[in-house]
């Protein structure tokens, strides 16, 4: 591997280790227009590289996943049933040949373990399915999106339409983190003032209530109105059109 290359892979595991996702890491290299290992093998081997094989979330982990990086050379991994049947089986671990130091090491064993503790913390976190207590409740309020919790050092709650931004895409918000301790000090603090309210002053609480009840059911009215109001100039539009296209036949 050459030295621009190796460099790639250095700040792949230096970026996992800082705590990046896979899928940040995935968009800064391909947005730098990076050639992924595979377009990078097709390139040496003389073939143009594939457009369809763009950086992404599991590249970057099935990349830290790689001992030949910290210089290990492993092989009788698989084996086959027989002479005559090629199926490949995978052979337990224990049975396989691993040589230590085959070749230089891009980057150390150090490093290598601390990228897959960290993936398999961040894993262990999506998996519990915790969505975070607020989902749902949250807005952006640039956008009108949900905040979705993701999890880096700290849990964020961020714009969902920022989140799932694709590459192409141009019109992608902001991120708009805010970290779920202090949303959630702020939201417990609403939740104690309303049960004041509510225990001290019933008559004004039930006024809030309403007023409140009363001020999203008008911008439902609103909202529903300019929708008709859309689909009335539609209508409108295509009557004109067919009228114009029965004429001129
Ligand atoms: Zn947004």
């Amino acid at each position: 591997m050459d030295e621009e290359a190796a460099e790639v892979i250095r700040e792949i595991f230096r970026r996992v280790v800082a705590g990046e996702s896979g899928n940040d890491i995935a968009r800064t290299l391909q947005a730098r227009g990076l050639l992924t290992p595979n377009n990078y093998k097709n390139t040496k081997d003389g073939k143009p590289p594939s457009e369809f094989t763009i950086w992404s979330g599991r590249t970057i982990h099935h990349l830290i996943d790689n001992p030949t990086y910290v210089g290990l050379y492993i092989a009788q991994k698989h084996t086959t049933p027989s002479y005559k049947n090629h199926k490949r089986i995978i052979r337990s671990e224990e049975e396989w040949v691993k040589i230590e130091n085959h070749h230089p090491a891009i980057v150390d064993l150090e490093t290598f373990e601390a990228a897959k503790r960290l993936r398999d913390a961040r894993r262990r976190i999506t998996k519990r399915g915790d969505k975070g207590e607020l989902s749902g409740l949250l807005f952006c309020k640039d956008c009108g999106s949900k905040l979705a919790l993701a999890h880096q050092q700290y849990d964020y709650y961020i714009c969902n339409k920022y989140r799932a931004r694709s590459l192409y895409e141009t019109d992608h918000c902001t991120r708009h983190a805010i970290r779920r301790e202090a949303i959630a000090q702020i939201a417990l603090v609403k939740i104690q003032e309303t049960i004041a309210l509510a225990l001290g002053n019933k008559e004004r609480f039930i006024a809030e209530v309403n007023k409140s009840a009363n001020k999203d059911t008008e911008k439902a009215i609103k909202h529903k109105a300019a929708e008709l109001a859309k689909a009335e100039r539609r209508i409108a539009d295509s009557t004109a059109l067919s009228a114009a296209f029965t004429k001129t036949t």
